[in-house]
């Protein structure tokens, strides 16, 4: 896979580009542990942050699950240097985000899928058209998208990387939907893989999450059993207070049925689930200007990594107050 993907200018706190990630692990860190657990399937390292925290319960954080989305990446980034410094790499305190990461133990994966995010840009912010289809799903050889729908019930699972100019941020280098799968037994994709082989051995209470599609909501993991709904709809009830005090509503909960009807096809969420035995919410904060109409008002970078770290944080107060662990006990006993 040989594209030159145009390299944007952001702003230095958003640290989204692949390269500047992996200098910034490679030399500044003091208080976490840089690990590889894995590799991806175009070589990358799988890197996971640790802060260890000795009985204390255990969180994970992903960002860049999917490549077009960068602020997830951004985001686990500036939690990093929060941990590191006491302040984003904005230099904005998050006292309470702060106070609940010091009594957890957490594993932060900056990116999931290095592949994915090799070859899009590094932000989308204020582009005027909509290039986030495109590079989210690849071109393909006859110049047509990959054909990967994310709003279908049936998406692509898998295309040939031989038959594209590119695949998009929606797959792995090999080709393979990085998120979506038709069975819960195991992933394609090595990088999923390689995080189970991580969440299995490390007793994660819950694992979060971080997308993007300019929507700004949560959802409900649809795959789970009922004691996690409503865990799920106290995040969403103190998280829209914050992000209301805030002045930037967050959407509501997405999937919330009575009950909620699980989809056609297995997300990540479903596979750590059963195999690790954890709790799994995810987070679709904005991605910034992406020429649709919904997505406005148009959010600075600042506030759309300030949702995603106000979302972490609510996520954190459930952890500590055992919530995860609780529904987790109902379920796998
Ligand atoms: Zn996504």
């Amino acid at each position: 896979m040989q594209i030159k993907i145009p390299r944007i200018i952001t702003p230095d706190y958003w640290l989204a580009n692949l390269g500047d990630v992996q200098r910034y692990l490679r030399h500044h860190l003091a208080q976490g542990e840089l690990r590889q657990f894995g590799e991806s399937s175009l070589g990358f390292p799988l890197q996971v942050v640790e802060y260890a925290n000795p009985g204390a319960r255990k969180l994970m954080v992903i960002g860049g699950t999917h490549g077009h989305e960068p602020g997830g990446v951004a985001s686990v980034m500036n939690l990093i240097h929060l941990l590191e410094t006491g302040r984003d790499l904005a230099g904005e305190p998050h006292e309470r985000l702060l106070e609940l990461a010091g009594g957890l133990h957490l594993l932060l994966v900056p990116c999931l899928n290095p592949d994915g995010r090799s070859v899009c840009p590094d932000s989308f912010y204020a582009q005027g058209i909509e290039t986030t289809v495109a590079y989210s799903s690849g071109i393909q050889t006859n110049g047509d998208l990959v054909p990967y729908d994310s709003e279908s019930q049936e998406p692509c699972y898998y295309f040939d990387p031989a038959d594209a100019v590119f695949v998009g941020g929606q797959f792995n280098g090999a080709g393979w939907a990085i998120n979506r799968r038709l069975s819960d037994d195991h992933s394609e994709a090595v990088e999923v893989q390689a995080l189970l082989g991580l969440a299995q051995g490390a007793g994660l209470d819950a694992i979060l999450d971080l997308h993007a599609c300019g929507s700004n909501f949560a959802f409900q993991v649809r795959s789970h059993e009922a004691p996690y709904w409503p865990v799920m709809r106290e995040w969403q009830r103190r998280a829209e207070a914050l992000f209301g005090a805030k002045g930037r509503p967050l959407n509501k909960l997405h999937g919330d049925d009575d009950p909620p009807v699980p989809p056609a096809f297995f997300c990540n969420s479903a596979l750590l689930h059963k195999h690790a035995k954890l709790m799994w919410m995810s987070y679709e904060g904005r991605q910034g200007y992406v020429g649709r109409v919904p997505f406005f008002p148009l959010p600075t970078e600042w506030e759309i990594i300030d949702d995603y770290l106000g979302a972490i944080e609510v996520y954190l107060e459930l952890g500590t107050e055992g919530r995860y662990a609780d529904a987790n006990a109902e379920v796998f006993g």
